[in-house]
């Protein structure tokens, strides 16, 4: 397969030093290995944009020197997609409506490797349209039991078992808007991205996506 990487910011503000890092850190590797670099705008959290800065951060990769084989992709554009996967998950009935509050999961006390771990609570509501008000519910994927490893080029092998980690993840937020997990994952298949080069941050994301896919 032909090496294809991308640069995937939100639009939160202008582009920092450190995205800025993760720009080049992925162009390189796609330049080094023959491959297309593409940047997409990951606007799918309105609340946390900023008015104007997808245009100044792609303005600022240009004046930097970048360029990019594709036409930017803007997630904003890709609501249909992102619903008609979560419809494919619903039909293998391993999505359910979930209506906890971060409290009531906090209160579970269950350490996960981001913070309090989802304990299952709405497992067992499954999905049900009828009753279903997007509003109101997150929905929650079900997850394996399993370990998934994958090899990072400067961590190596890095190994989590998302149920006992991390817990059931979101991929519809409860205040209707699309999960970064899911997006994410939708995109890098559509834009066939084989590569990714980013923020050590994201580390622990991975083996989620990798699940996903
Ligand atoms: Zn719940």
């Amino acid at each position: 397969m032909n090496y294809c990487g991308r640069f995937a910011p939100s639009p939160s503000g202008p582009l920092h030093f450190g995205s800025l890092i993760a720009a080049m850190g992925s162009y390189l590797d796609a330049k080094k290995n023959h491959g297309n670099w593409l940047i997409r705008i990951e606007d799918i959290d309105p609340p946390r944009e900023v008015a104007g800065a997808a245009d100044k951060i792609i303005d600022t990769l240009d004046r930097f020197g970048f360029e990019w084989d594709e036409p930017v992709l803007y997630q904003s554009t890709r609501y249909t997609a992102y619903q008609d996967a979560l419809h494919e998950l619903q039909k293998e009935k391993l999505l359910y409506q979930c209506i906890c509050s971060r409290s009531d999961i906090q209160a579970h006390g269950l350490q996960g490797v981001e913070g309090a771990k989802y304990p299952g609570t709405c497992r067992k509501r499954g999905f049900d349209n009828s009753t279903y008000a997007p509003q109101r519910s997150a929905l929650r994927i079900v997850t394996g039991d399993q370990p998934i490893s994958f090899v990072d080029g400067l961590r190596g092998t890095i190994c989590q078992n998302i149920a006992q980690d991390i817990g059931d993840f979101i991929l519809k937020r409860a205040d209707g808007l699309f999960a970064y997990q899911l997006a994410v994952v939708i995109d890098d298949a559509y834009q066939g991205i084989t590569d990714v080069v980013r923020g050590a941050d994201l580390l622990t994301s991975t083996p989620r996506q990798i699940y996903l896919q």
